[in-house]
């Protein structure tokens, strides 16, 4: 194993903005604290939370170190830890992934299993645990209900597409392109709507009048009021993500009228102790290995490049994941 050098390229911001904040530099190679490993990143994924940090959507303190998920090796490990000696290949969830090197609480870390690479484990995690902790723990979908996922093409909509296909439940997708719609149908949506027609009154007729038992929307702003108006009787509503913008604060009277279950969940909470990261983990990894999941990944950018693959997230024109390649 190479020794481990005291500097590495990161990409890191000092101000929040545009992606011309995104500063390419030398930093110092973190060092490990108690329980922690020193992971050499070989893929670092790309999530539209690294936008709302760079612009400032959600505040840090600065300077920050961009990037929320890796994969790659242990090259070191405190003495506490006893399930990752260095050479283990391994995925993890936190923050500073976009570097040469990231130091993590072991307890965050997962190994990877022999049949995947560090590619396909960093294209599954963060999206991957996403979509189908929000399916099992946040809409407790059944087979036959009628769902929705919000830009189905997307990075977690073509994760949720197929696992809620996995579980037996009727899928429609929106998108904003009839390319995107075609690709969300090939992936198991029974239906698709284009997010520039009247998505309504074309949900409305194509579940017959019952609206959707769960919504799954990431887009935010742009569709929520939307959703309140597609959602069925008692149906779950699962508002994710501020793609178009955060949801402006609501009235809960306007759940009312339909008995609305509305949920605002982050991946982190479900998988926030150790026995559910690992139990989410695994249902993942074996829904990829059995080929039920499968990984598009869009492109993989080198690590000099973040702000071009930030542009290409934010401008729409991107389907499946995007990685970051480090060497
Ligand atoms: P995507 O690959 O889904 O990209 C975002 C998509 O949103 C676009 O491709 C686009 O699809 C759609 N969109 C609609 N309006 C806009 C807009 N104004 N600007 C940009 N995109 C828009 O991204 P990710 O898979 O990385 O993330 C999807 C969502 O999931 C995000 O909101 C993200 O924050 C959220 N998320 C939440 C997590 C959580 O723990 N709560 C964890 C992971 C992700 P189209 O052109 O078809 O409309």
């Amino acid at each position: 194993m190479a020794p481990i050098p005291s500097t590495m390229k990161a990409v890191q911001i000092s101000k929040t903005g545009g992606v011309e904040v995104l500063e390419y530099k030398d930093v110092p190679v973190p060092s490990i604290a108690k329980g922690q490993v020193l992971i050499k990143n070989d893929y670092a994924g790309v999530n539209f939370i690294d936008t709302y940090f760079r612009t400032g959507l959600y505040p840090s303190p600065l300077p920050l170190v961009l990037g929320r998920e890796a994969a790659g090796e242990v090259v070191s490990a405190d003495s506490s830890v006893a399930n990752f000696p260095p050479g283990t290949k391994v995925v993890y969830m936190d923050s500073q992934a976009y570097a040469q090197y990231t130091a993590v609480d072991a307890a965050k870390v997962i190994a990877i299993p022999a049949n995947l690479t560090t590619e396909q484990a960093a294209a599954a995690f963060l999206q991957g645990l996403t979509a189908w902790t929000l399916i099992r723990e946040a809409a407790h979908v059944q087979a036959g209900q009628w769902t929705l996922v919000h830009a189905a093409a997307g990075g977690v909509g073509q994760l949720l597409v197929q696992m809620l296909k996995s579980v037996g439940a009727k899928i429609i997708g929106t998108a904003s392109t009839q390319e995107k719609c075609d690709l969300a149908k090939k992936l198991g949506a029974g239906w698709t709507v284009n997010s520039k027609e009247d998505v309504v009154a074309k949900v409305k007729e194509i579940t017959g009048g019952h609206g959707v038992d769960a919504i799954f929307d990431g887009v935010g702003a742009a569709t929520f009021d939307a959703d309140l108006e597609m959602i069925a009787l008692k149906g779950y509503l699962v508002s994710f993500g501020n793609a178009s913008g955060a949801v402006p604060p609501l009235s809960i009277l306007k759940l009312a009228a339909k008995n609305v279950n509305l949920l605002r969940p982050t991946v982190n909470g479900y998988v926030a102790e150790r026995k559910d990261l690992e139990k989410y983990s695994a249902e993942l990894f074996e829904l990829v290995s059995s080929g039920k999941v499968n990984l598009a990944i869009h492109d993989v950018y080198p690590l000099q490049e973040v702000g071009r693959a930030h542009s290409d997230l934010e401008s729409r024109k991107t389907t499946g994941k995007l990685l970051i390649s480090i060497e």
